[in-house]
């Protein structure tokens, strides 16, 4: 296949999958109308969710999920030995996920609670970049399959792909969308980071950060303007802990 005369690479891509729902994954296999489009662009080597073909032979490797278990440890370290390009692909990957509320908890007590004198093997949640290097993270839970198809483009055609700096509340009022403040809702719209085209306030939610924070946020700001509307501390900071991508905000 050839563009404008040129030949393009089309990357062998490995699709691995951690502590997650394989929401991310599914997202990647959905969208029937660019499938066979995507499937083009690249050659997928390992993809359990879709394929049995497994392979170490791969230059790209997606990783979708945290990491909570000393085996995945040991695995990931093994798939970034063969990767050139790693890239964490979701929320879970990028920071944890909802997985990382379980460390605010005893993790051998709630062990315990739970499974009794048969404890399952666990560890505090770990994002992928806390393991091994990360070259590229694509937030979102799940992802946009829209913004990986352009991102695969980019990295076929050898282009930097800039994520939206934004946050989502510029999204929003293009949608005009009634903002959820007004419905007496939390949203962090004014501080996470846009390009999801706020989906969740205009179903009525506010939003729940989870593509992280927008470039430079203003949470001074969005903190005085929760509080202002009644919101408690606590709510506000079980908010932006939910899926893990404001914990390095002072
Ligand atoms: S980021 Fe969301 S959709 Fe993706 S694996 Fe994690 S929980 Fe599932
Ligand atoms: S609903 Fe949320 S994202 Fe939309 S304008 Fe209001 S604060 Fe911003
Ligand atoms: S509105 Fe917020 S929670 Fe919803 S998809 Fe966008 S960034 Fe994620």
């Amino acid at each position: 296949m050839k563009y404008l005369g040129i030949e393009p690479k089309r990357p062998k891509v490995g699709v691995f999958d951690f502590t997650g729902c394989e929401g991310c994954e599914l997202q990647l296999a959905n969208k029937e109308e660019t499938v066979p489009a995507f499937l083009q662009a690249i050659e997928v080597v390992d993809f359990r969710e879709i394929s049995s073909t497994s392979s170490d032979d791969y230059e790209v490797a997606l990783i979708e999920g945290a990491i909570t278990r000393d085996d995945e440890i040991r695995r990931l370290k093994e798939i970034r030995k063969h990767a050139k390009l790693l890239v964490a692909l979701g929320s879970c990957a990028c920071f944890g996920g909802v997985n990382r509320l379980k460390n605010g908890y005893d993790l051998d007590a709630v062990n315990q609670e739970v499974y009794g004198t048969e404890p399952k093997e666990t560890l505090p949640t770990q994002a992928v970049k806390e393991v091994v290097s990360v070259d590229l993270e694509i937030p979102g839970c799940p992802v946009d399959k829209a913004e990986v198809e352009r991102i695969v483009q980019h990295l076929i055609w050898d282009v930097p792909y800039q994520f939206p700096a934004y946050p989502v509340c510029f999204e929003c009022k293009q949608r005009y969308t009634t903002c959820v403040f007004e419905l007496g809702q939390l949203c962090l719209g004014p501080i996470a980071r846009g390009g999801c085209h706020a989906p969740c306030p205009a179903g009525g939610s506010g939003c729940w950060g989870c593509r992280g924070p927008a470039a430079d946020p203003n949470l001074e700001e969005f903190l005085q303007i929760a509080k202002d509307r009644g919101f408690k501390k606590r709510e506000i900071k079980e908010r932006l802990s939910f899926y893990g991508g404001f914990e390095d905000m002072p």
